[in-house]
């Protein structure tokens, strides 16, 4: 029995790190930090005009950059095809043309909708580094970018919480 735990630790443990730090000695890659500049964002609200628009769990999220449970999304397993916006204010950030599995149990990205979908800035919370990835326009908290996405592809991987999202499918 006690092998048996210690066995099931290593498993999650081992799913944790490969999901979160992935190979983290390559992050300089350009690719990543691009659109990394700060800018004014687009959309300004307050706080609480925020938290009037947006659940609890959603307004934690977006504007705390909190991160949802792994594997508890709605859009983690999703295959149907249209585009993924902003939860907060409604901007393109993805499409279901590059949406992949990744196992890590958010939905995962290899590339963004287009080039003023997102920005990214350096994360240094929790003793990791990582680049966080926000909506252009109202600078809302999505998720992190890591640099184990699908080497046929760009090399990336979108890690984005479903609760910052809402696809809208595409008509038939
Ligand atoms: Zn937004």
């Amino acid at each position: 029995m006690f092998y048996y735990k210690k066995y099931v630790f290593l498993i999650i443990t081992s799913m944790l790190l490969s999901c979160n730090t992935p190979s983290s000695n390559k992050i300089s890659n350009q690719q990543l930090i691009k659109n990394k500049t700060m800018t004014t964002p687009k959309i300004q609200k307050t706080e609480a005009e925020w938290k009037a628009i947006l659940s609890d769990e959603e307004y934690h999220v977006l504007r705390e950059a909190g991160t949802e449970r792994a594997f508890t999304g709605k859009y983690t397993d999703l295959d149907a095809d249209g585009n993924y916006y902003c939860k907060a204010c409604g901007h393109l950030l993805f499409t279901s043309t590059t949406k992949y599995h990744s196992g890590c149990g958010w939905p995962a990205f290899y590339d963004i909708a287009n080039d003023s979908a997102v920005i990214t800035k350096m994360d240094y919370k929790f003793g990791m580094t990582r680049i966080e990835v926000l909506c252009k326009n109202c600078h809302s908290h999505l998720g992190h970018v890591f640099d184990d996405g699908p080497q046929n592809k760009t090399g990336l991987r979108y890690c984005i919480n479903s609760i910052s999202l809402d696809f809208k499918e595409q008509e038939k």
